[in-house]
């Protein structure tokens, strides 16, 4: 099968598209033929090595996939079934999405919603079930459009548009930071009605600020996360999801104890199996797939390779599909 592989020999890290013979893939008990996956910032720092995600060599890279069972001997899943999968370590320390299959745990496995295509499902990817993560976790705290404006911050980036586009859909008045000049027509057309200038916020703040947004997604972390947090209103509510700009949070106590507020933490990868179903279903019913092809391009597998780098370089804009069959 073609696949990209990730190896490490006396420290040199290597990566290509190349033929893996698929008696070579990892234990599980369904076996998939992967139609789609994509390409994820944390896909990006495992193709570049820019950071230590791939923890077992070689390695198929890619940490999401759809597509159809081939092979079950999970009572849950039958041949035939459109399956997607988000995490619990594929393409970290199990074979990943960057294959043309994949074996992996039925409880890893969540049924394809019957709203969406296999494409559309990788239109979503991680990025966009972090973003309905981040969106449910708001609303556990108890925030509702008329609670006030929310920020988005990276919003041109995968986790951001789709943020910005189901925040908007859900009738809130989304502000959406970015770095990208050029972009406020993309960002006004996902649904935002504002648009803040990364600069404002990504340098070293003060500990608290004007009161100006009642929640917000972070997916950048360090200086714009401590300034999202300083100008949170009282009792508002901001999830971190993301590091893009870095994994330090320079931030005070203040709008902890001076005003309430509370910051929520998202991770996608050891979500609980209920929480994902979740997420998966309010996909299903609050995300406007038109919007989803409007920020989504599609690559092939080799592309990905020289995506890498620009994603990290903050270059690439929306969701990058990776169509994997041939
Ligand atoms: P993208 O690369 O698609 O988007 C990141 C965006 O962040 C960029 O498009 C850019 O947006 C902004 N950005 C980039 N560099 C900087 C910088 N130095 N300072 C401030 N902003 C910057 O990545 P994803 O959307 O896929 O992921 C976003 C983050 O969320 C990543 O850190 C990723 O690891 C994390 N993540 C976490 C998950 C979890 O489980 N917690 C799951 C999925 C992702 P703009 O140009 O508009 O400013």
């Amino acid at each position: 099968m073609r696949a990209i592989l990730i190896d490490q020999v006396d420290d040199e890290y290597t990566v290509g598209l190349t033929d893996v013979d698929p008696a070579g893939l990892p234990n599980g008990d369904v076996t998939v033929d992967v139609e789609y996956s994509t390409l994820n910032y944390k896909d990006s720092l495992a193709i570049t090595g820019a950071s230590p995600v791939v923890r077992r060599f070689p390695m198929v890279p890619g940490i999401d996939f759809s597509g159809r069972v081939v092979e079950s001997e999970s009572e849950e899943f039958a041949a035939g079934d459109r399956v997607v999968l988000n995490g619990w370590g594929v393409g970290e320390t199990h074979w990943g999405g960057y294959a043309e299959q994949a074996r992996v745990e039925s409880g890893w496995l969540v049924p394809l919603p019957s709203a969406f295509t296999t494409r559309q499902a990788m239109a979503i990817g991680t990025a966009g079930y972090t973003a309905m993560l981040s969106v449910l976790a708001l609303e556990d705290h108890g925030i509702r459009p008329e609670s006030g404006p929310v920020l988005v911050t990276g919003a041109t980036g995968g986790v951001g548009s789709v943020a910005v586009a189901l925040l908007a859909g859900l009738g809130y008045d989304v502000m959406a930071v970015t770095g990208k000049a050029d972009e406020h027509g993309y960002l006004m057309e996902l649904g935002a009605g504002e648009v803040v200038a990364r600069a404002e916020l990504s340098g070293p703040g003060r500990p608290l600020g004007k009161e100006r947004w009642a929640a917000a997604v972070d997916t950048v972390g360090s200086h714009t996360l401590a300034n999202v947090l300083a100008s949170t209103v009282y009792g508002g509510t901001v999830a971190a999801c993301g590091l893009a700009q870095g994994m330090d949070l320079p931030a005070t106590v203040m709008p902890f104890i001076l005003r309430g507020v509370t910051l929520v933490g998202i991770d996608s990868v050891n979500c609980p199996r209920a929480r994902r179903l979740e997420a998966w279903n309010r996909l299903a019913t609050d995300l406007d797939v038109g919007l989803l092809e409007a920020m989504s391009v599609e690559v092939t597998l080799g592309e990905v390779l020289d995506l890498a780098q620009r994603q990290l370089d903050g270059e690439i804009r929306g969701r990058t599909i990776v169509k994997v069959e041939s």
